[in-house]
């Protein structure tokens, strides 16, 4: 889904509160891996609002989604960052003072991080989406929701606008930056 970075407006306020213990990138992969399996669900699915499966449920997103972003923050991040580190003059691999490319050094804190991401986007999606398979493999057949409007697009712009917004004030702020 085309929403999914807005994830990271949780994310990212969620993980200035313990810098120290929390990791950047597991809350950061966590918060964004459930909509992998958008693109895979929907040849399969009625249509793409229901292309949603065990990565949006509550047992996926404790399980397989944090697997998911472990391997990503394990294993793709930090050979990426190591490259960009190499060609650019830049500080594009710090964030508030953290090079947040290096693979996590507590595999516990970075599971918990992981993990805290993955319910967040679960969850957050209730507000902004019809259709949740939070029990799955149970009750895929109805639509759960906790949407504040009866309208997808209005309770969908009352979420991502101001997630948005917290994004770009941080990401102005600490991008390349030390913490202040
Ligand atoms: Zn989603």
């Amino acid at each position: 889904m085309p929403l999914t970075p807005f994830h990271l407006g949780f994310a990212w306020p969620a993980w200035f509160l313990n810098r120290k213990k929390l990791h950047f990138m597991s809350l950061s992969f966590g918060a964004m891996v459930p909509d992998l399996e958008v693109p895979f669900l929907v040849s399969f699915s009625p249509d793409a609002a229901h292309a949603r499966g065990l990565m949006h449920s509550i047992l996926g997103a404790l399980t397989f989604d944090i697997l998911v972003a472990l391997f990503i923050v394990y294993f793709i991040v930090p050979p990426i960052g190591r490259w960009l580190k190499r060609r650019s003059k830049e500080k594009w691999h710090i964030f508030a003072g953290v090079d947040v490319t290096k693979a996590p050094r507590d595999p516990l804190w970075a599971l918990a991080s992981a993990g805290i991401g993955t319910l967040s986007h679960v969850f957050i999606d209730m507000f902004t989406h019809e259709y949740n398979p939070i029990y799955w493999p149970y009750r895929t057949d109805m639509d759960i929701n906790w949407m504040p409007f009866e309208s997808y697009t209005t309770s969908t712009l009352v979420f991502t606008v101001p997630l948005f917004i917290i994004i770009l004030v941080l990401a102005l702020r600490y991008w390349t930056r030390p913490f202040k």
